[in-house]
């Protein structure tokens, strides 16, 4: 819409809510606290101060932006879903019963000598990690409101009256696991006595309204879900306390009946992701339910456009009236940064499109003000933004409208090209290789860091990477390898590492998000077309491969593992941008082959993170996002050898799509699922060659060669042995130097034992 049209929404002022604040702090004081605590270095008391003193102001900051409902529960010493199950007394049995301290918490979250921690995985499509409920015959539902209600008083003595989040009983069962073949289904009349345990309580404080939060009904559901989730609602109904049903990440959909009959007080929905719900939702709703309309994005960084907004929310005054409308982001404001000002990295142009957790407050209360100068500026934004050259490379988009079929097929079928590779590459049976990354040691990271402060010329930390490289190429050649690779010293993120180089991303300073626990990462923005104006990794390609007469695989982070590890411009589909990205790696790729480097790996580790929430969502995504890495890979002769890598697993579901990548070799997470993965291969026969992983990378255990021999052995009971690689899981980045050699030791002599029992 243009600048000028823009109308007064609304005549009555609209109520505000908002659904989760980032718990961190605005300098990660949060992270450094537990940190801190973890080794020893702060007390107990000392860290519960610091997550008392970031609530409050937190707290204080939505009050101030003229927030209605305020949220508490909401912050995590480490992440909500632990938190839930402390409170319904719901902790996996494994860590024993009774009263949850701080230190029996970390130990359920955290990885230690004596213990491995639960589960963790990802939070529906956000890189948010949550960790995975166990769900067990004895689960003894104990309440333990303890936190819950500390943090209502907390609030209150601010003079603030807050609205609790909770998980909902049917988003928890789903996300958790049965123990050993459990069905949790068979907890769903004590889970259902402990969420209404919990509701008494907080009727007991004199609390009105909960918020209750039901992502998984933006998936599909299963009949015993749909099932459980009545039977739940129709008990939590009978609790005198207001529920807003709150729902984000994607439209109600086929669940939007299941979502009317629970009947709850209110309901949220997500019409960022889906706003063309509302005409039905307003259709169901009952006289006396409100709506909660998440129309500021909680999942990207940029500014809401007031005119499309303020369009929905007039629609749904239209038919409820205004006393029943909130205006509320899409979800929790947990997977945005915290807060624009402090920004230095910026240009001032670009800032002024973004808006992250702070700001998002101001544009939810603005848009519910109907305030007539915030709307003007506003749509001054979006119209600068839309009109700004830096968002349009025409350049990129006569390329993209230029593509033909051929763009995305390589010139002959695999089995062509694997002759002619053969031939060329001269590798011997079951090449042993590895996934890129060597080990990013304190000395790596010490000159990086003083690289970055100022302290180390350009010209020495060259010198220092090209040292750390020609160590690392002499020693994988001592070790007998035959694929060898530079060993990414370069690199400080394989997203961040690209980004820097390309046009039409911009760097936050301090535009952090949690991902787990204290851990955030710090997304890369995509404001513009993307393109490639100089060549990103020849460099230390072909210097690896001056210093050795192996062959060097080059390597490369895929189209979608970019798109998917930065925030996206939302003002072209994903897929423009996806496929741009695509094009700018086949300038390297070119590059690459251009420079003598015989084999390149694409690394699409994200391609399975990426789909949608919905299964009729999914071949559309598939579609364009396998298109734009054989954009990426298709431009090599024949006798070039694409590889690509992928890990965290379960890929069995997808796997028609990898097969259609038509990567020479794909190497894969595969170790701990003891090579399960190979069997959905086998059957469905897969041509291509693989390099399921023998080892797993997240621990420092050297494995014999033996057991890797034993992986082996199990992957050529459906593999032929042309198709079969031998690497690790994957990168070898957070691993140390002494076990790294041990290891890929071993590894080469499994593989040189499986030669001889082949007679090659
Ligand atoms: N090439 C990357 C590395 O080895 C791949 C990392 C990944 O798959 N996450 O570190
Ligand atoms: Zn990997």
């Amino acid at each position: 819409m243009a600048a000028g049209s823009v109308s007064s929404p609304f005549f009555k002022k609209l109520d505000t809510a908002n659904l989760g604040f980032p718990r961190m702090g605005s300098q990660r004081e949060l992270k450094f606290a537990l940190e801190g605590y973890w080794t020893g270095k702060r007390t107990e008391n000392e860290l519960l101060n610091v997550a008392s003193a970031l609530r409050k102001e937190h707290w204080k900051l939505q009050q101030v932006a003229g927030i209605r409902f305020i949220p508490s529960n909401d912050f995590s010493f480490y992440d909500q879903v632990l938190d839930m199950l402390v409170l319904l007394g719901a902790t996996p049995e494994r860590f024993g019963g009774g009263k949850v301290t701080l230190d029996r918490y970390f130990a359920m979250a955290r990885n230690s000598r004596e213990q491995t921690a639960m589960e963790m995985t990802k939070w529906f499509d956000t890189n948010y990690h949550y960790l995975v409920p166990e769900w067990s015959e004895g689960i003894p539902f104990a309440i333990d409101t303890t936190k819950l209600l500390a943090e209502i008083h907390e609030a209150r003595s601010l003079g603030i009256d807050t609205r609790p989040v909770l998980i909902g009983p049917l988003t928890l069962l789903a996300l958790g696991k049965g123990v050993d073949g459990f069905d949790p289904y068979l907890l769903a009349d004590k889970l259902i006595a402990a969420y209404k345990e919990v509701l008494t309580r907080l009727v007991q404080e004199h609390i009105f309204w909960v918020q209750i939060d039901e992502p998984i009904l933006a998936t599909d559901l299963p009949e015993d879900a749909a099932q459980f989730f009545r039977k739940a609602y129709r008990h939590l109904g009978t609790i005198p306390i207001k529920l807003m049903l709150t729902t984000y990440f994607d439209g109600l959909a086929d669940n939007l009946p299941l979502a009317a009959e629970a009947n709850t007080t209110g309901l949220h929905i997500d019409v960022v992701r889906a706003p063309e719900q509302l005409d039905n939702v307003l259709s169901v709703l009952k006289p006396h339910q409100i709506l909660s309309i998440g129309c500021v994005d909680g999942r990207n960084i940029w500014l809401t456009n007031f005119a499309e907004a303020s369009a929905l929310l007039a629609r749904a005054v239209a038919s409820l009236g205004a006393e029943r409308v909130i205006v509320a982001p899409s979800c929790s404001l947990l997977h945005v940064p915290h807060n624009l000002q402090a920004e230095t990295r910026l240009n001032a142009r670009i800032k002024s499109w973004l808006r992250f957790a702070a700001e998002k407050l101001d544009e939810i209360a603005a848009l519910a003000d109907g305030n007539q100068a915030a709307y003007q500026t506003n749509a001054a934004a979006i119209a600068d933004r839309a009109a700004a050259d830096s968002s349009t490379n025409p350049r990129v988009r006569a390329a993209l409208a230029a593509l033909g079929e051929n763009d995305f097929k390589r010139t002959s079928p695999y089995s062509a090209r694997a002759i002619l590779q053969r031939e060329k590459l001269g590798l011997p049976l079951f090449p042993t290789t590895t996934i890129g990354s060597f080990p990013q040691t304190a000395e790596v990271r010490k000159h990086r860091a003083a690289h970055k402060s100022g302290q180390e010329t350009d010209e020495q930390y060259e010198m220092f990477l090209r040292e750390a490289t020609a160590e690392c190429v002499r020693e994988q050649e001592r070790i007998g390898l035959d694929v060898l690779v530079h060993g990414e010293f370069e690199r400080n993120d394989m997203v961040e590492y690209f980004a820097e180089f390309l046009d039409g991303f911009a760097f936050t300073a301090n535009g952090w998000v949690q991902s787990y626990g204290s851990r955030c990462v710090k997304p890369p923005v995509i404001y513009g077309d993307v393109s490639r104006p100089k060549p990103m990794t020849v460099k230390w390609s072909q210097y690896a491969r001056s210093l050795t007469t192996h062959p060097i695989k080059g390597m490369l982070t895929g189209p979608i593992t970019v798109l998917q590890w930065s925030f996206v411009r939302n003002d072209i589909p994903r897929q423009q941008t996806a496929w741009q990205i695509a094009l700018a790696l086949r300038d390297e790729v070119r590059d690459l082959e251009s420079a003598g480097i015989g084999i390149i790996q694409v690394d699409e580790p994200a391609l399975r993170e990426g789909l949608p929430l919905r299964r009729a969502d999914w071949p559309a995504y598939l579609d364009w996002a396998v298109k734009a890495f054989r954009l990426a890979t298709s431009s090599v002769s024949d006798g070039t050898q694409i590889h690509t890598h992928m890990c965290y697993c379960e890929f069995e579901d997808i796997l028609s799509s990898i097969a259609a990548l038509d990567a020479d070799v794909i190497s894969m997470e595969s170790a701990r699922s003891r090579m399960k993965l190979l069997e959905a291969f086998h059957a469905q026969k897969y041509p291509n060659e693989i390099g399921p992983g023998v080892y797993d990378i997240h621990s420092p255990r050297v494995p014999s060669a033996e057991e890797m021999h034993k992986l082996l052995t199990l992957a050529l009971e459906v593999l032929k042995p042309e198709q079969l690689w031998v690497n690790p899981d994957c990168g070898l980045k957070t691993r140390a130097w002494p076990e790294t050699i041990s290891a890929l030791d071993n590894m080469c002599k499994a593989a040189n034992e499986l030669r001889t029992q082949q007679g090659a």
